[in-house]
Parts: C-alpha cells; structure tokens; sequence
C-alpha cells in the first residue's frame, strides 16, 4: 500500500532528543524553543515567534489576543479545518463563512467586504495548500474596516506573497497574526506541534504571558521581573523541549525538505496534464503572486462520481488517496446557525476535491499517474 503521508525524519531527530533529555530542562522554553524561535524571526522576517503544542492552540491564542468576545463576528473560509472556527467558536463569536474560489480552494477574497458590519472583528485567511489568499486585497479591507487579520497558515511553512508593490513576503508575514502548524501531515513536523506569529507590536508582551498561563514568568526568566505572578487569562500553551529539539532537526533541513517536494510535486503535475484535459479534470492553480511549497497535491475532479470512482481505483490499486474538508457551514455542529447563504464552490470542493499521497520519500508519482490516466 502506498500512504497517503509518510513522516519524514532527517536523521538528525534522535540527537537532538538524546540532547534535550541530558540537558535537564525538559519543560518548555528552553534552547531548542529559542533556536527555533530565532529560526523563523531570522529566516522570515517574521516578528515574535512562539511554539505552540499545536496550530489549534496557536489559533485560541489568536482570538485571546484578537479579544474576540459574543456579539462579535470572524470571517473565514467554510472549506477549512474545524480548529480555524473553533478557535473563535470557543471565545463566543459567531463565524461567518465565505466560499472559495472557483480557481482554487481559498477565500473568495471578492465576496468578503459584502460580509462586513459593525460587528466584524477579525479575518481569517486561510493558505489552503499553501497557496497564499490575495493578501493585498484582505489586508486592503483589514484597513478601510479596522479589522485584525490572522492567517492560518498552518500549511503555509516558506512560501511567499508578492503583492502588487512587488515585494515578495513569506505567509505568516502579513497578518497582524499568523499561525503554523507542526502535525505530522505537514512539510515540517514534531508529531503535534505548532507556532504563533505576532507581527503587530502591541500585542507581543501579552502573548507571551497567555502563552504561560497568564503569568510574567518568562520576563522573570530573562531577569526583567524579581517574582512572577498571575497577571492575565492564559493557559499553557508551550510545549516541551522534546518537541522543539525534534522540531529543530526538521528546520535544519527545511531547505532539502522543500527541494525534494516540490520535486515530487511537479513530477505529479506533468504526469496528470493529459488527464486534466482529457477527463475535465482540474490540477492546483498556482496565481501569479503566489508561490508553491508542494505542501499538498490534489485534483478536483468534474463530479463527485468521478471522484468515487478514482478513489475506488486507487484504492483496489494500493494507492490512498483521500478527499478533504467538509463544508463547515454544512457541518452538523453549525448549519443551524448559518445564515443560510449557499456556498457553491466551498461544496463543489468537498465533493469533487481528492488528494495524492504526498510525502518526502515518495517515489510513486509516474505509477499514481498513469494509474488517474486510465481510470477513465
Ligand atoms: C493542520 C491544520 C490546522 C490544525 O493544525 P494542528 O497543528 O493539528 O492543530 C489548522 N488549520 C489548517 C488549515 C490546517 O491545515
């Protein structure tokens, strides 16, 4: 059976492990959170960097720090992981959900500012597949509205933005927040794990205080403080220096991590052309101010028989390939309280989309290939 992901280890892992235990400091915030913290500020540009246990919890921080509260309301993509909405769901907004793109599983960024009121707080762009949103026009709307935008780059790790000043940024860069995800299924990972992004300034001091469970500890760590005690709401939102120094190991090799991908991924692109054009198939669009980081390789099938009847062949064929997200504003937890706007596209790719196997030592690519060719 070929996986439809694979966890990939660089070698370097079980060191780091063996360096983390004998260091006695096993809690978090250590050196390898630090590195690593340091890493992503150096490398992206980013501004203050925290690990997280996972993006989840990255993106409950978020809405802590967005201080979103009941009465206010967060837009977000419905075709999204359940944690983008839940994050806020928790905190007592009401999420508002916008279709995707007919080009591509991302926010609609057009049907956004139709959305807005008084009582919009925040957006949640989401780089589905790592593809960036339309980053000019959000944060656009993020100024005209005085709104906070979180990007939920959870799949987003080194890939860029150019906007229309020409600039090329990395996702997580953008936002006022952003946050990143370390799960297994991602290009880089720990096991479960994640990374909140604090771009915006004002912000940067609380969030290290929510993120060690509402005290001043970390300030009394670097020496600032002579007593630490319980100044905000928080909880414990760091995790351990096993997580970081497996995490470190990854980022080390993030560079051959990327190459190898995107290597994989295009070799799944030209071998699938034909069947594209031939089945009415659709391959990812990458848009001209976005760039790829083969986090994910998926097609969107004509219709939802064609999809049943590839992940049938693939399947009897020893291939998983699996679909994706489930509307969010269809699922049984929100459709009553969705305001009952029908998202055409959000469902088009909950039916229709179907993703390949997808991992650093993947080799079958021409076989999966031919195996989609003739299928039909
Ligand atoms: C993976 C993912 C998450 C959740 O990440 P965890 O680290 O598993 O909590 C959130 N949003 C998106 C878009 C994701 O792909």
């Amino acid at each position: 059976m070929i996986p439809f992901n694979k966890p990939y280890l660089t070698g370097k892992e079980a060191h780091y492990l063996y360096q983390a235990v004998y260091s006695e400091h096993l809690s978090g915030n250590g050196a390898f959170t630090q590195k690593c913290h340091h890493f992503f500020e150096e490398r992206y540009g980013f501004g203050k960097c925290l690990l997280t246990t996972s993006c989840s919890d990255a993106l409950e921080m978020a809405a802590l720090l967005c201080e979103v509260q009941s009465g206010d309301e967060v837009i977000m993509p419905s075709y999204t992981f359940v944690s983008t909405a839940n994050a806020f769901i928790l905190r007592g907004a009401k999420v508002i959900f916008v279709d995707s793109r007919p080009d591509h599983p991302g926010i609609n960024e057009e049907a956004i500012e139709a959305l807005i009121n008084k009582k919009t707080k925040v957006i949640v762009p989401v780089h589905y597949a790592g593809v960036a949103c339309d980053m000019d026009k959000i944060m656009a709307l993020a100024n005209k509205y005085e709104l906070l935008v979180v990007e939920d780059a959870a799949q987003a790790i080194d890939s860029f933005y150019t906007g229309k000043d020409g600039v090329k940024r990395p996702l997580g860069s953008i936002g006022h927040l952003a946050t990143f995800s370390f799960h297994e299924t991602k290009n880089i990972t720990c096991g479960e794990g994640g990374m909140l992004v604090i771009n915006e300034e004002r912000f940067q001091a609380r969030a290290e205080i929510i993120w060690e469970k509402g005290t001043n500890r970390s300030a009394f760590f670097r020496g600032e403080v002579d007593k630490y005690g319980w100044i905000d709401v928080g909880s414990s939102y760091l995790p351990s220096e096993i997580s970081a120094a497996f995490l470190w190991a990854q980022l080390e090799n993030i560079d051959v991590i990327q190459q190898q991908r995107t290597a994989l991924w295009k070799a799944y692109y030209e071998g699938l052309c034909r069947w594209a054009k031939e089945s009415r198939g659709q391959l990812p669009v990458i848009p001209d101010y976005a760039t790829n980081n083969a986090h994910m390789f998926y097609l969107v099938c004509h219709s939802p028989e064609q999809r049943t009847q590839l992940l049938k062949h693939l399947k009897e064929n020893g291939v998983q390939a699996v679909f994706h997200y489930l509307s969010l504003h269809k699922s049984a937890f929100y459709r009553e309280k969705h305001d009952g706007r029908i998202l055409t596209q959000s469902d088009r790719y909950t039916d229709c989309l179907l993703r390949l196997p997808m991992y650093f030592e993947l080799d079958a690519m021409p076989v999966i290939s031919e195996l989609i060719s003739k299928a039909n």
